[in-house]
């Protein structure tokens, strides 16, 4: 059994726990009608590493040519200080849950067939052409980063092209925007094209983007993206030694984030609050004492990002002190500003606790893309409905995702911060927000 008759778009329900595996490039697939996201890019650290370091083909992830030592790892139970005491209690109270969902998707009678059949399209997708000699813009990947950097950058703008019917030739100009620190809208309900700096990105149907620097733009973030997101998803550069040594991205302090203007991005009816977080201590502290009231957001629900290698084992063993297999998402409610607002909107239905998602990971850092769970492509889903026409079952548990938490009963508008890619609908964030959506990502349908 194949990933197309089970689980078209890249979720699967696991029967028995509350856990879902997830397939990243499908579930990004589905929100294009023209192309769809190459695995073998997508997943090159999970299926290729071991034979070849493919960090060194990504000028942002090329480590210094040192010999690393090889570290020894934490012994499995070492709490030298009180911080490390209550992160082994926190690990100790959802460990079995974890423990639980892994069993049961190593459980599910098909597993090995998805786990198999990824593996050989991760392979099949190495040979097959990507989309860049389509618009012939050069076959290197820009570093958005380091673009911002040069004095130039005010100069570079980005122009968007239609995609017309299945040749992919791009129309005529659609508009042109300034590169950096501009709001870029791809207003057409299909993807279109844009050519900036030497490079070709993908913009997905109704999404838009800012790409700047915290520092540059804090204050102005939401006369830039608008106040009327009930759904806002952060994945912040937190501080951290391992991020430093291999420097993927620079981090900000943690301080900085109490600046981020969430309540005036957020929609006056409350916003559902996503925030990724790393497993240690000082910085749950940090989210629970400090950020989250500065915020004004109540934790409503813990999600945990389990990652599997592509034989379906955890990255690590489980109970390594410093290294742990999953990472966390935690949910809440900022609530309406204004009380006669609140009357006259319905509670939102809130998310269920310890929900696990079990996915094999991408590149560094990159979370399963939870922002696109509520946005679907007309035309994908009109043509995977006559060709597998159980998916509805599915549809009905993808959705859920995350937009049946969302407050209000209409569309889900999603604000993704610190982006590395764009989806359909929703606004993106970051200093690289157009990272992952080079043509060298994705493949022709
Ligand atoms: N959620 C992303 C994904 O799934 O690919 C990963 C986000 S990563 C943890 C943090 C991002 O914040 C990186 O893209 C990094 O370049 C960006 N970043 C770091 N410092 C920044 C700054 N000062 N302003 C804006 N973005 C910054």
């Amino acid at each position: 059994m194949s990933w197309d008759e089970l689980a078209p778009d890249g979720v699967y329900p696991i029967a028995g726990a509350n856990a879902l595996f997830l397939e990243p490039c499908r579930m990004i697939s589905s929100a294009y009608a023209h192309y769809f996201a190459l695995p073998h890019r997508y997943y090159s650290r999970s299926f290729f590493l071991r034979h070849h370091d493919h960090s060194a083909d990504n000028p942002q992830t090329q480590l210094p040519q040192k010999k690393r030592k090889r570290k020894r790892k934490k012994p499995i139970h070492n709490h030298s200080n009180p911080k490390e005491l209550l992160a082994e209690q926190r690990h100790q109270g959802i460990r079995q849950f974890i423990l639980d969902a892994h069993q049961a998707f190593l459980a599910i009678p098909e597993v090995s067939d998805l786990l198999k059949s990824l593996e050989d399209l991760v392979h099949k997708s190495k040979g097959s052409s990507d989309c860049e000699e389509i618009h012939d813009t050069g076959t290197d990947m820009v570093d958005f980063v380091k673009l911002s950097y040069v004095w130039q950058s005010p100069f570079y703008d980005i122009t968007l092209f239609g995609v017309q019917g299945s040749s992919l030739r791009s129309t005529a100009p659609i508009s042109t925007f300034p590169l950096f620190k501009s709001t870029v809208e791809n207003n057409l309900h299909k993807e279109s094209i844009g050519i900036c700096a030497g490079t070709t990105v993908i913009l997905p149907e109704k999404s838009r983007f800012l790409m700047s620097d915290f520092a540059d733009t804090w204050r102005t973030l939401a006369s830039h993206l608008g106040n009327d997101y009930n759904f806002i998803l952060i994945d912040p550069p937190w501080e951290n030694k391992s991020v430093h040594r291999h420097a993927p991205y620079s981090t900000l302090p943690n301080k900085y984030l109490l600046s981020l203007p969430l309540k005036d991005l957020a929609n006056h009816q409350g916003a559902l609050i996503g925030l990724w977080v790393t497993n240690r201590e000082k910085l749950w502290t940090f989210v629970e004492k400090e950020l989250f009231p500065a915020w004004g957001v109540n934790l409503q629900a813990i999600w945990y990002w389990l990652k599997v290698k592509s034989d379906g084992q955890m990255i690590t063993e489980l109970d390594i002190s410093h290294h742990k297999p999953y990472e966390c998402l935690l949910l809440g409610y900022m609530l309406p500003h204004h009380k006669k607002d609140s009357s006259q909107v319905p509670p939102p239905k809130v998310p269920p606790d310890k929900q696990v998602l079990i996915s094999i990971p991408g590149d560094h850092s990159r979370k399963p893309p939870l922002a696109c769970s509520n946005f679907f492509n007309l035309d994908n889903f009109l043509r995977n409905l006559f060709q597998h026409l159980h998916r509805l079952n599915v549809l009905s548990a993808f959705i859920a995702l995350l937009s049946a938490y969302v407050p209000g009963h209409d569309q889900m508008r999603g604000l993704e911060l610190f982006a590395r890619d764009l989806h359909p609908g929703c606004t993106s964030w970051g200093n690289e927000p157009l990272r992952f959506q080079q043509t060298q990502y994705f493949s022709k349908r």
